[in-house]
């Protein structure tokens, strides 16, 4: 997979943030598998406390996992000390439910810590496409802004706790598929 861009074949990388959640998470693994797409899932410490199944279901499925934070805190605005608290607690709880670490962190809002991140072991990920579904909660508004930005190398922001990104997806990936993209990982992505 890391050799695909090198390779010229286009790549994408699809990301899914603030899960995992019990109903919209499963429906996205699903169309994933029909796909045979890989993603990223920036999974909150506090949710996958709450659904650790869902968690593992995501992991053994071959997808990635990576920190989103406890519960969406606003980095920025905490001292250095409690952020990387906040960001080893979740990375204890993922490896606790997984097996294995997160390979990335993404934190919320892109909101970042600077002062943090140097006494930080993991890379950062941000996004290149917002598709700004959590405020449209419209799933073909979500596949437009897609549509009219996707490029080979570039990283998708989606949210699994948005019933319409579940929804849209199969037709979104239909696309990707038709254009020629494979997916990677953030980790692949950043290998590259
Ligand atoms: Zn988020």
């Amino acid at each position: 997979m890391a050799s695909l861009k090198s390779n010229g074949q286009r790549v994408v990388a699809l990301t899914f943030d603030d899960g995992p959640h019990p109903k919209n998470t499963p429906k996205i693994l699903a169309t994933l598998k029909k796909h045979e797409a890989t993603a990223t899932f920036y999974m909150l410490g506090s949710l996958v406390n709450e659904h650790p199944s869902i968690t593992k279901d995501v992991f053994n499925a071959g997808h990635e996992i990576g920190n989103h934070s406890y519960s969406h805190e606003n980095l920025s605005t905490l001292s250095a000390k409690n952020a990387l608290k906040n960001i080893n607690k979740t990375n204890a709880i993922i490896k606790a439910t997984t097996g294995f670490e997160p390979l990335t962190v993404r934190p919320p809002y892109g909101a970042r810590n600077v002062k943090m991140e140097k006494s930080m072991h993991q890379p950062i990920a941000i996004w290149d496409i917002d598709t700004l579904d959590w405020k449209t909660r419209n799933g073909a508004t979500t596949f437009q802004r897609i549509k009219d930005s996707v490029h080979s190398g570039c990283i998708i922001l989606m949210h699994d706790i948005q019933p319409s990104s579940a929804e849209e997806l199969d037709e979104i990936l239909t696309y990707l598929d038709r254009k020629g993209y494979s997916y990677v990982t953030i980790s692949q992505l950043q290998a590259n």
